[in-house]
């Protein structure tokens, strides 16, 4: 059975030329970064031409750039070095749809003692601007925005947020984990701070990312160790995963087009057609406003993870905006902060395309999923 791979947003596939410029760095060159002698000091320009790429992809310098483990690690780090630098300042703002990775760091820092604002969205999807700079206030450390959501695809105006936060002497992080590969990304023309990238989200392995740290960011490690990534991040270097994302942001780079044009074409007709076909489906969150490859749609009066498994059956691999905990299919928390009812949103999938996806694997979702759904809801109690 063949598989038909729309859960981009969840990972995506190591490129093949990602891989291959990594492997001799598992095997041949695994001489150590820091060491004095060649061996080891061409794999320290190997990193040092990785970070130059890394920056490029975003317009960066390359000492702006660290390497980190995930987008987790990334998202962690300039979140706790901003709140470290200014131990007094007890007051943090995030909004009430990021990833987990920001999310449950602020719910733990409430815990300890910070005052957390969390920025609501609208119905669509969109970011109340008028509450998050009615937020910030004398003692604000940081504030910390995603730049695209994984689930919905909408996108925030980090740079335009940026600008308006720099004025206030504030902190101002982005997590770019979706945002990156997916769109162009330009730092200079923006006051972002810190700003966080994942590898696996750009097909390269997971297990690496970056942090942009922007020059003059007041900064304080969070691995406290040796002297690596300018003393920013101790421990010896993933090399082989650090030349991977360097191939992956180079690559990602030259994927922009494609991705606001073909992509984007078959996320449009992934749509259509099944609104076309299917009734009582709707769109979640503002279609002007979104990722060229993301995709969330409600069929109402179905479960989604029902239709995850009828759709895994045929090979066909995406998510769903619930989270199973504790034996209740909860809807998603960015689904429900955007108020979308509850017959909805429990019947709620997430299709994310990427560069390898094609017409043909389109076609066929188009074609099995209104039967899927139709099976679904003769079973369904609230369907008439
Ligand atoms: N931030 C966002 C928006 C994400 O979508 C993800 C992963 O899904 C992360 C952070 C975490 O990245 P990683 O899996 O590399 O830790």
């Amino acid at each position: 059975m063949k598989t038909i791979y729309v859960d981009n947003n969840a990972t995506t596939r190591v490129a093949p030329e990602v891989l291959e410029v990594m492997l001799p760095y598992l095997n041949e060159f695994y001489g150590n970064p820091s060491s004095m002698h060649s061996f080891g000091g061409n794999v320290a320009h190997k990193i040092k031409e990785a970070r130059a790429k890394v920056a490029s992809l975003i317009n960066a310098s390359p000492d702006e750039i660290m390497f980190t483990s995930c987008g987790t690690e990334s998202d962690s780090t300039a979140i706790h070095a901003a709140i470290s630098s200014v131990p007094d300042k007890k007051h943090i703002i995030t909004s009430r749809v990021e990833h987990p990775a920001v999310k449950n760091l602020f719910e733990h820092l409430s815990k300890k003692g910070y005052r957390v604002t969390f920025v609501p969205v609208d119905r669509k999807g969109m970011l109340d601007l008028d509450y998050l700079y009615n937020s910030l206030a004398d003692d604000t450390a940081i504030v910390s925005i995603m730049w695209a959501n994984n689930e919905t695809g909408m996108i925030f105006p980090v740079q335009e947020i940026s600008q308006v936060i720099k004025t206030k002497g504030i902190v101002f992080h982005t997590d770019a984990v979706q945002a990156v590969g997916k769109l162009p990304i330009d730092v200079s023309k923006s006051e972002i701070d810190m700003l966080s990238i994942s590898g696996h989200k750009i097909h390269a392995p997971k297990g690496i990312g970056a942090l942009y740290v922007r020059k003059g960011t007041r900064f304080s490690p969070f691995l406290i160790g040796g002297h690596q990534e300018g003393g920013r991040r101790g421990g010896t270097e993933n090399v082989a995963y650090i030349i991977g994302i360097g191939k992956a942001s180079e690559l990602a780079a030259t994927h922009l087009e494609e991705m606001a044009t073909r992509v984007e074409k078959l996320r449009d007709k992934l749509e259509n057609e099944l609104l076309k076909r299917i009734p009582n489906a709707i769109i979640n969150g503002d279609t002007e406003n979104r990722l060229p490859n993301t995709t969330s749609i409600s069929f109402e009066y179905v479960e989604g993870e029902s239709i995850l498994l009828m759709m895994d059956e045929l090979g066909i691999c995406a998510s769903s905006g619930s989270a199973c905990t504790s034996g209740s299919l909860e809807p998603s928390h960015v689904l429900r902060a955007m108020g979308v009812p509850f017959t909805a949103a429990h019947g709620s999938i997430r299709f994310s395309l990427g560069i390898y996806s094609t017409e043909d694997e389109i076609d066929f979702i188009v074609e099995k999923l209104p039967l899927i759904i139709e099976n679904l809801r003769t079973m369904s109690p609230f369907w008439k």
